[in-house]
C-alpha cells in the first residue's frame, strides 16, 4: 500500500528521486496510528501526524510537522557530519515555510530567513557568510514589516526531504526545496533584495 508520504513526495519530485522513505519517518507515522489521524501542516501544508502539543512559540507549524524537521536536522547533526551550507538552507527554508502570525519575533524570522535564503541561493553565499550577513541586516534595519505568506507556500515539505538516503542525496533535496520555497515568495524578493543592498554594498 502507498503511504502518504510516498504519495506526497511523488506528486512533486522528479523520478530522478526513487528513494523509500526512511524507517525513523515510518515509524513516526505508525505511532501517530491510523492515517485518519493525519493533518495539513498550516504552514507548509504537509499531511502529518497529528500529534499533541505545540512545538514553538512563533513557528507556525504543527508537533506532527516539527518532529519530521527534529529528525532533518538529527541526520544532518549525526551521520551527516553538519553539512553547513546545507544545513543553513534546511533552517531557513523550514522557518520560512511556517511563518506563524504577525507579530514581532515573526517578523524578524521571516525576514532575516528570507535574507539569508537570498544569500545561498542569489549571492552565493556559505552557511557562515549568509548567518553573518542576515544578522548584519536585521541588526542595522529601522523596521521591518510583516511579509504576507504565499499560498501556497511551495510545494515541497519537510516529507520531500527527510527521505534522503545519502548526504548527496539529502543536499539535493534541500537545494530543491529550498528553490522551490524561495520562488513561492517571489512577490517580496524585491523588498528582501532591497533590504540587503542597503547593508551589503
Ligand atoms: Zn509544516
Amino acid at each position: 500500500m502507498r503511504t502518504t508520504v510516498s504519495s506526497e513526495r511523488n506528486r512533486d519530485l522528479p523520478a530522478s528521486y526513487p528513494f523509500e522513505p526512511t524507517s525513523t519517518i515510518k515509524s513516526l507515522f505508525k505511532e501517530s496510528g491510523t492515517m485518519s489521524k493525519l493533518i495539513n501542516c498550516p504552514g507548509c501544508g504537509a499531511s502529518v501526524p497529528d500529534l499533541p502539543g505545540l512545538p514553538h512559540k512563533y513557528i507556525g507549524a504543527t508537533m506532527g510537522c516539527w518532529e519530521i524537521y527534529t529528525q532533518i536536522l538529527a541526520k544532518e547533526y549525526g551521520e551527516f557530519r553538519y553539512p553547513e551550507h546545507t544545513h543553513r538552507m534546511t533552517v531557513d527554508t523550514y522557518a520560512v515555510q511556517h511563518p506563524g502570525q504577525p507579530g514581532r519575533q515573526s517578523i524578524q524570522s521571516v525576514n532575516g530567513h528570507l535574507l539569508s535564503l537570498h544569500f545561498l541561493i542569489d549571492r552565493g553565499m556559505t552557511g557562515k557568510e549568509a548567518t553573518a550577513a542576515f544578522s548584519r541586516v536585521l541588526r542595522n534595519a529601522d523596521s521591518l514589516t510583516w511579509l504576507t505568506p504565499p499560498v501556497p507556500n511551495g510545494t515541497l515539505t519537510v516529507l520531500d526531504v527527510v527521505i534522503a538516503p545519502t548526504l548527496d542525496e539529502h543536499t539535493k533535496l534541500v537545494e530543491s526545496w529550498a528553490n522551490n520555497v524561495w520562488e513561492a515568495w517571489s512577490p517580496h524578493h524585491a523588498t528582501i533584495r532591497k533590504l540587503a543592498d542597503q547593508f551589503m554594498r
